[in-house]
């Protein structure tokens, strides 16, 4: 930072923090500006991080940092297009697809509906991630769709929204810089487990897109970030009350990750899944997946004002993966990106692992838990996922689920198939699972998917 007489010192504002004192405005907006220049050192930034992660912030203090963030560089703007802009985020899980559902089903609602301009009557900008920790991400999952981009411009993000309704893309090197740093220096200095950390990293991104409303699927369990179900809900009320001081409605679905999502968790074959779906083939082990997209996208056509509650708008979501609707968005999105729609004729026949083996019970008994992070992590061993940031991931990589938590299975029946590209990969991932995996005498006790909803006006300070 630059000295004058009117400076405020990055030493300052870590003195302040540290000292109990609450943050001005004019110091986390200085702080996040030295961030971006350079002008203050990782040491320093790491200082007011742990500072952060050890004391927490106020709810004053975290819509500022979050704002300072968020405006930290450009900003999408949607509002040329006079459309309802509206977007979802979860905090990652395992074979969480539906991402790849929920865009083209709100996007075929507002295809269906345009405004007087032609354009699509609700829009879903998507700036989505990449694989990380034992979690996997939206971008490698649709890079595995032969020549589809996920680095549009902001300017070609913008035209594929007119056109389409949705589009996904990745995080801009322009759009919330400071985020970007943040992140690489609490990733490095053990501090992104901190609820206001996390919720000014993630919705600082959400609301650079500028939205009218958010929905966020904040998990639980054993393969979420946040595991007990009271940090989840702290987490989730956060954000609802961050986005809603920013203006954005925002709404969190509290839901349960102590199984994979559905019946796929890799790249492709999630895109596999999703794909079955919207063409109507409904795989048994895909219901959880489904149930989840439909409440998420149920909530985002309510707030769109395309269903009176959200109920409804589940039903409607249903309807538009049923009628087929949702498939002709998503065909047409994919064509925007220049992706080759001709590989989602037969899905199955485009997977190519080169190595796959199953692991089989050895006694009989119930499915009755399993450690989810583990599993995201043989998974991400199989290949789907990547140890540094820029490494490539393995297209088919992945396992397929043949049971789920409370199924009951007799010896030598097939619990999980695994998929790599490296037939070296195998080993460690399938005892990975075989000592994850519990099967017990008796039918365990499971949690709903969907445990809690929490809305701006039901949202509490903890
Ligand atoms: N995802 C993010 O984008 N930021 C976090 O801090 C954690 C998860």
């Amino acid at each position: 930072m630059t000295k004058s007489s009117n400076t405020i010192h990055a030493v300052d504002i870590i003195r302040h923090k540290c000292e109990g004192l609450p943050l001005t405005t004019a110091e986390i907006q200085a702080f996040i500006r030295g961030i971006v220049d350079r002008t203050i050192s990782d040491a320093q930034a790491t200082s007011l991080l742990t500072a952060i992660f050890l004391l927490g912030l106020n709810p004053q203090e975290l819509a500022d940092l979050t704002s300072a963030m968020r405006f930290s560089g450009e900003v999408f703007d949607a509002t040329p297009l006079h459309t309802f802009t509206i977007d979802k985020h979860s905090t990652g899980g395992v074979g969480d697809k539906t991402s790849l559902l929920i865009a083209p089903i709100v996007a075929a609602a507002g295809l269906a509906s345009p405004t007087p301009a032609g354009v699509p009557g609700i829009c879903v900008p998507m700036i989505s991630g990449r694989s990380l920790g034992h979690t996997g991400g939206t971008l490698d999952k649709l890079e595995t769709i032969p020549g589809f981009n996920t680095q549009l411009t902001l300017q070609q993000f913008f035209e594929t929204l007119k056109s389409c309704g949705a589009s996904l893309i990745g995080q801009t090197p322009t759009l919330v810089p400071a985020d970007r740093i943040l992140y690489a220096l609490r990733d490095h200095t053990g501090t992104i487990e901190s609820p206001n950390l996390i919720t000014a990293s993630i919705m600082s991104k959400k609301l650079a897109e500028s939205l009218n409303a958010l929905v966020l699927d904040v998990k639980t369990g054993s393969g979420a970030f946040m595991k007990s179900y009271d940090d989840s809900r702290h987490l989730a009320n956060l954000m609802v009350q961050t986005g809603t001081l920013a203006g954005t409605r925002t709404v969190a679905l509290i839901t349960q990750m102590d199984q994979p999502l559905g019946r796929f968790s890799g790249n492709w074959v999630e895109v596999w899944e999703c794909v079955d779906i919207m063409k109507q083939v409904r795989h048994p082990l895909s219901a959880d997946l489904i149930e989840l997209t439909n409440a998420l996208s149920g909530w985002m056509l309510h707030l769109a004002g395309k269903a009176a509650t959200p109920e409804a708008g589940a039903a409607l979501s249903n309807e538009i993966l049923k009628s087929g609707a949702a498939y002709q968005a998503w065909l047409k999105i994919v064509e925007a990106h220049h992706g080759d729609t001709s590989v989602f004729a037969d899905p199955a026949a485009f997977h190519k692992p080169t190595a796959t083996r199953t692991l089989k019970a050895e006694t009989s008994g119930y499915l009755a838990s399993m450690d989810c992070t583990e599993v995201g992590w043989a998974v991400q061993r199989l290949g789907a996922g990547r140890l540094h940031p820029g490494d490539p991931v393995s297209a088919h990589a992945g396992i397929e689920m043949h049971i789920k938590l409370g199924d009951k299975v007799e010896p030598n029946q097939p619990l999980i198939t695994l998929f790599s590209e490296d037939p070296t990969l195998l080993t460690e991932p399938y005892e990975m699972l075989r000592a994850t995996l519990q099967l017990s005498p008796t039918p365990p006790t499971l949690q709903p998917l969907i445990r809690e909803t929490i809305t701006d006006a039901t949202s509490t300070t903890q």
